[in-house]
């Protein structure tokens, strides 16, 4: 498979720039919001988004909104 250089999570629409799930911020992250959030470690804990890294991609990549949106 060859590799999509275009295709970025800092880039895509469903990037948020909000750093983790309450834990510790480290460098380039964000959270995934193209799922809902997943596997809560507790019953009374909270479902976490995914964090990724902003040079990361996947194959639901969509630009970012575009302001006519
Ligand atoms: S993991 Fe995929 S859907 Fe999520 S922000 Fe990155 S490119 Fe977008």
């Amino acid at each position: 498979m060859s590799s999509n250089t275009s295709a970025a999570c800092q880039s895509c629409r469903f990037f948020d720039e909000h750093k983790t799930n309450a834990g510790q911020a480290s460098g380039d992250e964000g959270l995934c919001r193209f799922n809902p959030p997943v596997s809560q470690p507790e019953p009374q804990g909270h479902g976490l988004w995914p964090v990724v890294a902003s040079k990361d991609w996947c194959g639901h990549f969509a630009a970012d909104v575009t302001p006519a949106e």
